[in-house]
């Protein structure tokens, strides 16, 4: 079977978005408020991907054939 890149209703061909857990760790200033610095960032567990329609901002759900390979799936609204 031939794989054809996941395209959005508009025509434009989808980008795979990851979305991770980021942790920034602050100093605390003398004056009690968060320092502006940050000293560590922590990128933490993969929450999910999507397919992303960077003109027309529409979503789709990730799904894979047989080959795992990414195909469209639902939209998401
Ligand atoms: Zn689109």
């Amino acid at each position: 079977m031939i794989y054809k890149k996941p395209i959005c209703d508009c025509g434009k061909e989808l980008i795979y978005l990851e979305d991770r857990i980021v942790s920034t760790s602050f100093k605390i200033n003398k004056n009690g408020k968060v320092g502006k610095r940050s000293i560590e960032v922590c990128e933490g567990e993969m929450e999910g991907h999507i397919l992303f329609c960077d003109d027309c901002r529409e979503t789709y759900a990730t799904y894979y054939d047989e080959n795992e390979r990414i195909i469209r799936g639902d939209r998401i609204s």
